[in-house]
Order: C-alpha cells, then sequence, then structure tokens
C-alpha cells in the first residue's frame, strides 16, 4: 500500500539500509526526486542462443545516473525503493521506457524479447498486469516478445498471488522465467506450480563451476530439470571462456555475462549488432569494451 509506504517507509529504511549509504547523507532525498529529475536510465544485456550463436533477446536493467556520484547499480538504492514503495513509480516507468525501446528495435526489424525484472513490492503492486499489458499495447508489442522475470523468493511471499498473476500474465503470452534458480527455495513442486517458461540458473553457481564440483553439479541438474520440464535455461553472469565451454557441454541453451557484454544504454546496442554479422558463427567476446 502505497500510503503506509511514506513515513514508516523512509524510517524502515534508515535503520535497515544506513550502511549502504552511510558515506551519502543526501541520497535518500535525491532518490525521491530522481524520477522526477529523469535520473532513471534503463540499460540493457544482452542475450545469447547458444546454437545458433545469436542475440535472442535483451534484459533491461535499472541504473540510477545520479548527479555527483555517476552511475549506480541498482544494489545501492533498490532496497530504499522496495522499502519506501517508490519501486512502484519506477517500475511503472521503466516497464514502459523498456517497452519504447523495444518498439524501436522492433520496428528496425529485430526479432529480439525483452526481459524485465519484477521485485517483491511490484508483485503485490494491485495494477501490475495493467501496467504491463498496457505498455505492450501502446507500443504495439507481441506479448511473446515480452519476459517477466521473478525470483523465486518473490513468488513465494505470496503464492496464491503470484500464482494467479504469472498465470495471467502467461495466458496472454508473456513468458515468466524464474531468475536466480538455485539461490533459495527451489523445488521441484515451485516449478510445477508456476507457468514459467524458464529459468535462469544464478550466478553464485556459474562463478563456482569448475572450482567447486558441487556447483558444477548443480548447474547440470538445473539444466537437465529444465529440459525434462521443457523450459528453457539461462545461465547468467558468464565470465569466462572455461564456463562457456563448460555450460556449452552442459546444453545450456542461452547465456549471458560480461564475457559477452555488460548492460549497457540503449545507443550502444546498435553499436554491438553491427560487430555481428549474420555471418559470423562464434559468439563476439568483448565486443562492448564498458567500464
Ligand atoms: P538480476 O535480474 O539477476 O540481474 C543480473 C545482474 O547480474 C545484473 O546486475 C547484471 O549487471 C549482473 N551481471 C550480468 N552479467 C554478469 C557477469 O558476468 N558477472 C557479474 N558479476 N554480474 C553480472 P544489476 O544490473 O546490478 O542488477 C542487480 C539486480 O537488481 C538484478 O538482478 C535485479 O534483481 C535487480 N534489478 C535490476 N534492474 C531492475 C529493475 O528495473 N526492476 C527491478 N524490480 N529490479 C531490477
Ligand atoms: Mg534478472
Ligand atoms: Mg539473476
Ligand atoms: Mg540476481
Amino acid at each position: 500500500n502505497v500510503k503506509n509506504d511514506g513515513r514508516n517507509g523512509w524510517a524502515i529504511y534508515h535503520v535497515g539500509m544506513s550502511q549502504v549509504l552511510s558515506a551519502t547523507p543526501g541520497l535518500l532525498q535525491d532518490l525521491s526526486l530522481a524520477l522526477a529529475r529523469a535520473q532513471f536510465e534503463v540499460w540493457y544485456q544482452p542475450k545469447y542462443c547458444a546454437q545458433r550463436n545469436d542475440i535472442v533477446g535483451f534484459e533491461a536493467l535499472l541504473r540510477w545516473r545520479h548527479p555527483e556520484q555517476g552511475i549506480l547499480l541498482p544494489a545501492t538504492f533498490l532496497p530504499a525503493l522496495e522499502k519506501t514503495g517508490l519501486i512502484m513509480p519506477v517500475g511503472n516507468w521503466m516497464i514502459d521506457e523498456a517497452c519504447r525501446q523495444l518498439q524501436i528495435w522492433d520496428q528496425a526489424g529485430h526479432p529480439w524479447t525483452l526481459a524485465i525484472n519484477l521485485s517483491p513490492v511490484q508483485f503485490e503492486q494491485p495494477d501490475i498486469f495493467f501496467v504491463v499489458t498496457e505498455s505492450l499495447r501502446k507500443y504495439a508489442l507481441q506479448p511473446a516478445r515480452l519476459i517477466v522475470e521473478v525470483t523465486e523468493s518473490s513468488a513465494l511471499k505470496n503464492l496464491d498471488r503470484s500464482v494467479q498473476l504469472l498465470n495471467e500474465f502467461s495466458k496472454v503470452g508473456i513468458t515468466v522465467s524464474i531468475d536466480d534458480f538455485g539461490t533459495r527455495y527451489s523445488n521441484m513442486l515451485m516449478l510445477n506450480t508456476l507457468p514459467a517458461k524458464e529459468l535462469k540458473i544464478d550466478k553464485s553457481f556459474i562463478k563456482n563451476m569448475g572450482h567447486s564440483e558441487s556447483s558444477t553439479n548443480v548447474v547440470a541438474t538445473i539444466i537437465n530439470v529444465a529440459r525434462s520440464m521443457n523450459m528453457n535455461v539461462v545461465a547468467e553472469g558468464i565470465e569466462t571462456q572455461d564456463q562457456l565451454a563448460l555450460l556449452t557441454t552442459l546444453g545450456c541453451s542461452y547465456l549471458q555475462g560480461f564475457l559477452f557484454s555488460h548492460p549497457v544504454p540503449a545507443d550502444r546496442i546498435q553499436v554491438l549488432t553491427e560487430q555481428q554479422p549474420a555471418e559470423n558463427k562464434t559468439i563476439p567476446v568483448g565486443i562492448i569494451n564498458t567500464n
């Protein structure tokens, strides 16, 4: 509830989040004005199809261009957005902006999908289905082009509501994806209950692959589970050629990570695709020089 998130939200925020933003006392006030000042941006990270060596779509990731601190990552401000309820207006803006960008790509002839992340508070947002479908309508986008990423933990916060909402998304043709899979309460029951078409293996497992046998086994198991349930599986956080080779051997269908590209502003995507000729049968690595 928006009203309840007002003053109480700020108070809770100060107690819980003091370490994160303590270096900058003005940051909290700045955050409440950031939307009106158009300081939020959507950056995009490509997702590759392992078989076709081709970009299949992008994940939209929120950035805050802070006037003094430069580009801030969600880890520094997303908890505050959640606790204050500001994630609702910011999230609504973000969904609209991402769909606007997808329309531009669509009109340029790119058949890409776009994945957006929904946080636990957005999940509870009563009009979230309307916000998402309205953006699709506004930009004349096929629902199949949109992927909604949710974590298991946010789905489990209110399982009835989650099943209902995700079924609504799924019914109109939007793809449901389970993000950060394997980290929390992962179980088969969950996968049977939610209408998910895609699993994203959490990057912590990808990072430990090769070093830890159990992580490699977890990755292999998730890939097999996904396959047996007819779901797409995405590995996130791929940083090395060794990880890529192992994932390819294990049969992972979709790939994402700094090895291919960092998330980048929309105006960098054109460069990315220009440097990826259709003839090229190897996945371009390091094609974007970021940060
Ligand atoms: P996520 O959805 O799991 O997104 C993946 C995160 O991993 C992104 O961090 C991405 O930049 C990072 N990443 C991608 N490839 C690599 C890699 O190879 N190595 C490493 N170490 N990291 C990699 P980011 O952008 O900081 O976002 C963090 C989280 O914030 C996201 O995790 C997502 O849960 C949340 N988030 C981001 N944007 C939004 C948004 O617009 N709305 C909502 N509700 N949540 C968002
Ligand atoms: Mg995600
Ligand atoms: Mg993830
Ligand atoms: Mg994550």
